[in-house]
């Protein structure tokens, strides 16, 4: 695609650069976090030099500046994610966080006794323990959609679950340990049916795909901003605006109030409201220049790019004997899971290591998928744009080495 050129893009990224084990590095674990454009460095070094000061409480040019630049990142986001108002994004740090303030929030005050909770098979930990919490704490009921074989969620029985009890859904848009793409739009659309709010988890989403919360129509949409080349600790809760200023406020302090006596406080809205003390300031703007960045590169060319190399490589580990593909979705984004007869996991990650190839094994905080199918951990490489066929081919090579003896790990 002459739009599109993964070893152009590769030199924006300096840590590519590095040699892991005397090897050039290959960064095939994304799925657990990206790396970081010089744009995005720069972005954080220029806010330390130039901008740095708390927002928002002071009469100072820094002050102003860094207020602006925050608000102008949080303005990156809303647009990113296609949002009505900026009013509706929230910094957090994480998508983690993000999912417990809707939980202990919202949750709290519309979740009781003998409601009912709907979540997925496929969820991270951080979309599970939190509505377990939840739901130990109202006496409500923690229901789980199951997946067909190839790892996609059975629909049908999806919506055997919802009924007058289902309070709210909450599910991933992209699974982080199979890959697979869920149809978020019609899940939404179904729980609404019912008259349950949902809230996407969007982790694995926003760096591989176009995201419109408006046309998912998702009264919440999550997301963390190191999965999607941005700094670590920073993070988003998109809600839709009626609902974020009818929810209960989270944490108590200064940034989120009107008004104080003590007798009593008046609250800010939103996004104000909760985002109690100083933030992760230089992190968001951080976030904002990375979202600047992917919007420069172009979602479409990422997820087209991306598209071919998954194919590519899912048809080059599908041709090793013995490999077992776990999730096998057609539609998939950025993961290949697997796991190889008379292997061990951490063995095969090992061995990758020495070569310098970055992958994660293990259960990848999502232990019920896994034992879904019969395992505790897979060998989990996973993609981003700057990856190319021949990362692909280096991986492949290095498992049929794994898979011929040479690295004598068989047992
Ligand atoms: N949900 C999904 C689908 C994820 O992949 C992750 C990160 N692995 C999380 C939630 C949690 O994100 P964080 O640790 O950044 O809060």
């Amino acid at each position: 695609h002459p739009a599109f050129d993964a070893y152009v893009v590769r030199r924006d990224f300096p840590i590519l650069q590095e040699q892991v084990n005397g090897r050039p590095l290959i960064w095939l674990d994304n799925a657990a976090t990206t790396q970081k454009p010089q744009a995005v460095i720069d972005r954080l070094t220029y806010f330390y030099q130039h901008e740095n000061s708390n927002i928002h409480r002071a009469a100072h040019e820094l002050a102003a500046r860094a207020t602006d630049a925050y608000e102008a990142a949080r303005d990156k986001v809303a647009r990113f994610l296609h949002a009505s108002s900026s009013d509706e994004i929230i910094f957090l740090r994480g998508t983690t966080e993000a999912i417990n303030l809707v939980a202990q929030s919202w949750g709290r005050r519309h979740i009781g006794p003998g409601d009912e909770i709907v979540i997925t098979w496929l969820e991270h930990h951080a979309n599970i323990v939190p509505w377990q919490l939840l739901a130990a704490e109202k006496g409500a009921r923690l229901r789980v959609a199951p997946v067909d074989d190839r790892g996609q969620v059975r629909l049908d029985e999806y919506e055997k679950l919802l009924g007058p009890r289902t309070r709210l859904v909450a599910f991933s848009q992209v699974s982080n340990a199979l890959g697979t793409i869920t149809p978020a739009r019609e899940m939404v659309a179904m729980a609404h049916r019912y008259g349950a709010r949902v809230l996407v988890d969007g982790a694995q989403a926003v760096s591989h795909m176009r995201v419109d919360v408006q046309e998912l129509d998702a009264d919440w949409y999550v997301f963390s901003g190191h999965k999607v080349f941005g700094p670590t600790g920073i993070g988003v809760l998109y809600g839709k605006l009626d609902l974020l200023n009818a929810m209960p406020v989270w944490q108590g302090g200064g940034n989120m109030i009107q008004d104080v006596t003590f007798e009593r406080t008046i609250y800010q809205a939103a996004p104000a409201r909760f985002e109690a003390g100083t933030g992760n300031i230089a992190d968001a703007v951080g976030l904002g220049a990375a979202l600047d960045y992917v919007e420069k590169i172009g979602m479409e060319n990422i997820s087209r790019y991306e598209h071919e190399l998954l194919v590519y490589a899912t048809e080059k580990l599908s041709a090793i004997p013995g490999l077992r593909l776990i999730g096998t979705a057609p539609e998939k984004a950025g993961v290949l899971s697997f796991v190889i007869d008379g292997f061990r996991n951490e063995d095969i990650g090992d061995a990758l290591n020495r070569e310098g190839i970055a992958v994660r094994t293990g259960h990848h905080c999502a232990q019920p998928i896994l034992r879904r199918f019969g395992l505790e951990s897979t060998v989990r490489p996973s993609l981003a744009f700057y990856n190319t066929c021949e990362d692909i081919d280096a991986l492949v090579a290095t498992l049929w080495r794994i898979r011929t003896g040479r690295y004598g790990l068989q047992h």
